[in-house]
Parts: C-alpha cells; sequence; structure tokens
C-alpha cells in the first residue's frame, strides 16, 4: 500500500519557502487583519475619542487622535491590512479628514461580509452586492448634500470646529474656527481655497489663544549674518534653489598643492568666485535673497556688505509659497539670475515671535498667502493642535470645492442605512442580503461615537432609526448629553466629499479584500499573524 503513496509525489511550483494560504483561510486571514486595523482607530472616532500615543524606533513620542496619523506610525505589515492604511492615506491626500471614518467602515464591511460568508454566500456574489449597494449609496448622499459658499461664515466655522472637536484643539476651537475662517476668506478666490496658500506653523511656549493670523509667509528662520539689514522695505525677492558655495567636487577636481604660494592662489580663485556670485545677485537689484540650499561664510560676509537679507536651507514648500506670493521665479544656477526673475514684498522683516527669531514676508504682490501662527505649550500640543486645523481646512476646502455639506454625528449614516434597508427590499435572493449588510456596516459610525461617549449603543440606534423613520433625517448621536439631536441646527456639520470618498473607498478595499483567495508570500516575510495584538 505504501508502495502506491510514492506514485503521489507533491509537485513543488513554488520556492520551498514560498508561504501560500488559499481559500477560507486566506480569507479569514486578511478579514482579520483588516478588523484589526479598524479596531485599534475606532476608539478615536468623534469628539469623546480617545488619543494614542505612539512610540517610534527613535523613542520619539506622538499623541494624537488623528486616523491617518496612527496608522502611519504604527508600521504596519500584514499585507491586507496594509491595503486598509492605504485608504486612510487615500482619505488624507484627497480631503483630508475622515481617516479614522473611512477605515471603520472597511472593517465593518468585511466584519458583516464574514458573516455571510459563514452563511456559505459566495464571495463574488458578496462583492457584487457590495457594489450595487454603494452606488445607491452615492445616489442617496447626493441628495442629502446641502448647498455652502463662501458667505455662509456660520455654516463654515461649524465644519471648522466639527473636524476639530475631539482633537487637542477642542477647547479653543471658537477661537480657532474664527481664525482659520479670517485665513480662508482672505485666500478664498472665485469662491474656493487652494490650500497652499494657507501656511500652519507651529510656535512652542505660549498658550494656544495667542494663536494669530498673519496676511504674509512667516519662516522658522533667520537671516545669515548679523550685519545684514533685519528689515527690508519694498523688497525685490530672489529665489535660489541652489547653494552658493564652492561645490566640494571642484575642490577636489585634482588640485595638488605643493607650496604656499599655490594654496594662496586656489583660495584668491575660491573668494573670486564667490564674490562674483554675490556681484551678479546685487547687479540685479534683488534686496533679498532665499536660498534653499546652502551659502558659504564668505559669500554670506559679501551679501551682508551688499545690504541684502539673505536666508538659507528654505523649505521646497516655502519656496514654491514664496514664489507665489511675491511673484518671484525660482532659479536654479545664480549665472541665470536676472531682473525679471525678481518679485516683491512690501516689508521683509526678521522678528522674534515666541522664543525664536522668524522671517516675516508680507504686504506681498498677491496677497492671498497667509500664516496661521499656531502656539501651544508644548510640541505636542502645538502639533496636535497643527493637525486639527489641517483637517479644519481641508475640510472647509473640500465643501467649498464641492458646494455641499452635510449632517454629521452620525445623521448621515443612519440615514444611509435606512434608504438602503429600503433598496435592498427591491432586489432579491443573494444580493439582497449583501446589500442588507451593507446598510447595517453604515450603523458603526453612530454605534462608535455612542461607544466612545460611553452611551448604550443598541439603546442609541434604536433612538435614532425610530427618529430617521419620522422623517428626522438630520437627527444623530448627542455625545454630550445622551440623547438624540439635530445634528444641523447643533452645527456638526461636514462636507459631502469626506462621506463620499470614504464610503467609496471603503467599498473598494472590502470588495478587492473579499475577492482574494490565495495569498502568496515569497522567501524571507514573515507570514503575519491573523489575529494580531493590535486590537485595544
Ligand atoms: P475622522 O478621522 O473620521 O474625521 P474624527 O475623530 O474626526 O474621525 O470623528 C469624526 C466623526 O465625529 C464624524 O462622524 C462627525 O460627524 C462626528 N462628530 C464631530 N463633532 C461631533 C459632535 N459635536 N457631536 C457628535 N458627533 C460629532
Ligand atoms: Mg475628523
Amino acid at each position: 500500500m505504501s508502495n502506491n503513496n510514492s506514485n503521489y509525489q507533491p509537485i513543488f511550483i513554488l520556492p520551498e519557502d514560498t508561504k501560500r494560504t488559499t481559500g477560507r483561510e486566506a480569507q479569514r486571514n486578511n478579514i482579520a487583519a483588516a478588523k484589526a486595523v479598524a479596531q485599534t482607530v475606532r476608539t478615536t472616532l468623534g469628539p469623546k475619542g480617545m488619543d494614542k500615543m505612539i512610540v517610534d524606533a527613535a523613542g520619539d513620542v506622538i499623541v494624537t487622535n488623528d486616523g491617518v496619523t496612527i496608522l502611519e506610525e504604527m508600521q504596519i505589515e500584514h499585507p491586507a491590512a496594509k491595503m486598509i492604511v492605504e485608504v486612510a492615506k487615500t482619505q488624507e491626500n484627497i480631503v483630508g479628514d475622515g481617516t479614522t471614518t473611512a477605515v471603520v467602515l472597511a472593517g465593518e464591511l468585511l466584519k458583516k461580509a464574514e458573516d455571510l460568508l459563514d452563511q456559505e454566500i459566495h464571495p463574488t456574489v458578496l462583492a457584487r452586492g457590495y457594489r450595487l449597494a454603494e452606488a445607491q449609496a452615492q445616489k442617496i448622499l447626493q441628495s442629502l448634500g446641502e448647498k455652502v459658499s463662501l458667505d455662509k461664515e456660520e455654516l463654515l466655522k461649524n465644519i471648522a470646529i466639527t473636524a476639530m472637536t475631539g482633537k487637542g484643539a477642542e477647547s479653543n476651537k471658537d477661537i480657532l474656527a474664527e481664525l482659520i475662517l479670517q485665513a480662508v476668506k482672505t485666500v478664498a478666490d472665485k469662491g474656493r481655497i487652494q490650500l497652499e496658500d494657507i501656511k500652519v506653523e507651529i510656535i512652542v511656549g505660549e498658550s494656544v489663544e495667542k494663536s494669530e493670523l498673519v496676511r504674509g509667509i512667516v519662516l522658522d528662520k533667520e537671516r545669515v549674518h548679523a550685519a545684514m539689514p533685519e528689515q527690508v522695505e519694498n523688497a525685490k525677492v530672489a529665489l535660489l534653489d541652489a547653494s552658493l558655495e564652492i561645490k566640494n567636487t571642484e575642490i577636489d577636481a585634482k588640485i595638488q598643492i605643493t607650496d604656499p604660494m599655490q594654496l594662496n592662489l586656489f583660495l584668491e580663485q575660491e573668494e573670486k568666485t564667490l564674490r562674483s556670485m554675490v556681484e551678479t545677485i546685487a547687479a540685479t537689484g534683488a534686496t533679498v535673497l532665499f536660498c534653499q540650499k546652502g551659502i558659504d561664510d564668505l559669500a554670506q560676509h559679501f551679501l551682508a556688505k551688499k545690504k541684502i537679507l539673505a536666508v538659507r536651507r528654505v523649505k521646497k514648500s516655502d519656496m514654491e509659497t514664496l514664489s507665489r506670493a511675491t511673484g518671484a521665479k525660482i532659479v536654479s544656477n545664480w549665472k541665470e539670475l536676472n531682473i525679471g526673475d525678481l518679485g516683491t514684498a512690501g516689508v521683509v522683516r526678521e522678528e522674534k515671535v515666541g522664543q525664536e527669531e522668524m522671517i516675516l514676508v508680507e504686504k506681498c504682490q498677491n496677497a492671498k498667502a497667509v500664516t496661521l501662527l499656531v502656539r501651544g505649550g508644548t510640541t505636542h500640543v502645538a502639533e496636535e493642535i497643527k493637525r486639527a486645523i489641517t483637517d479644519a481646512l481641508g475640510d472647509i476646502a473640500a465643501a467649498l470645492k464641492d458646494g455641499a455639506v452635510v449632517a454629521g454625528a452620525g445623521a448621515v449614516e443612519i440615514e444611509l442605512a435606512k434608504e438602503l434597508r429600503k433598496y435592498a427590499g427591491t432586489l432579491r435572493g443573494r444580493e439582497q442580503l449583501a446589500v442588507q449588510a451593507f446598510a447595517e456596516a453604515m450603523e458603526v459610525i453612530p454605534r462608535t461615537l455612542a461607544e466612545n461617549a460611553g452611551l448604550d449603543p443598541i439603546d442609541m440606534l434604536t433612538q435614532l432609526r425610530s427618529a430617521h423613520d419620522n422623517g428626522q433625517t438630520k437627527a444623530g448621536v448627542n455625545v454630550f448629553t445622551g440623547g438624540i439631536m439635530d445634528a444641523w441646527a447643533e452645527g456638526v456639520i461636514e462636507p459631502l466629499k469626506v462621506k463620499t470618498l470614504a464610503l467609496s473607498s471603503a467599498a473598494e478595499v472590502a470588495e478587492m479584500i473579499l475577492r482574494i483567495d490565495d495569498v502568496i508570500m515569497g522567501k524571507k516575510q514573515e507570514m503575519p499573524r491573523g489575529n494580531m495584538d493590535m486590537g485595544m
């Protein structure tokens, strides 16, 4: 008998150390990983969400409530889990908010799918049902959108406040919302804003209420030489993205110095080159120089003599902002700089802001550039406030671009669930089950908002469902009183785009993960465990 068996030699089509899981096991493993990611950020959702403390390999500490920041810092390895992290990143890049929502939705869609898989419903049928549900959900969302525009100031402030609730900015949200509104109004062009026009700069060491809006650009830099002017009026601004140094490679170029005369000659040559760099720049009439790279000590000295205010190692993004604001062209070679490349600014000056010297570029040709100076007692506080403000700005930009907003606090999700259930009723068979599952998954948002606020989620959902059945389409979770509220009237407002994007990317990734029934891992990759220790 054993002889017979030896006829059935296993056939290896993959290298020996390849790990492979297939079928239900692969699916379970992937779903478990995706759910674990969702579970991790879930507790941060909403105004009563908790924060996470992340310590990276270098020992740096981040305290945050921001979904995408958490996931990026965690360095997740599991391939399916990474796909969920991608959802958060897309959400962050396109609208800048709603990252936790998107991830929690994706996790819940997969959890509901797992129940149906257990009932022997085929993953392709499920994926198709989810696709139908998603398309319908997008239509419903569009119908729920309310109009927003630049003149609706209260609404815009409420968008900012909603975005900041639960973040470190919470206690100063009114002051910050007002600053954000002013910034938005200053840079708005044809009713829209470009986020690049609003710079957010952090100053550590003072309280948040002291935050302010500067109409111009603030750089966390000093002028390179103490003999340079501290202030230049009617500045002619040059932007250079190359260094004002003699490159090392030029020195290395096989000069063999054999006697002191030659060394002197060489140094003289170097001085001459640096001098001619500065002279070329001064000849254009430039009075302020922003350099993206380094400036040699000797060049600094020559620049100071020419009364040019120079700043070095300016960030690329700041160079671009400066270019937009002053109208200057960024030039890559000092030899090519000419008068036509210069921009203008009413004043460029160095000033002590908080504990540090900063460079302020004000009264620019394009007055649309502003800087929000965010103050916070410590770096951790200031950084978290900056993240909250960035979310708020992203939300306002998205709302103005789309021209539509919806009621938050779970109101929109309950309405979606209700309408999707109706839609499921019009379908037959197993797809109906999938659409129903999708509808139920929407309720994870209000449920989590309630849970995070220490409320009874079942009780809350029952109340919300009946309010929506009675036509209160904007009823949401009141996380402060524990009851339900008219989210719109209470000013809990979010851009429609946050919801449409969260929904489409969550559905997309869920479908994609459902379709995978074979995981093949090449050499050297450890197969991650299905249930990771991330659940909190
Ligand atoms: P995300 O990363 O998804 O933006 P947040 O932690 O910012 O996660 O939470 C967003 C959720 O919190 C949204 O569903 C929003 O409607 C809700 N929310 C915001 N402010 C309030 C509030 N004052 N009351 C109830 N829910 C709120
Ligand atoms: Mg948010």
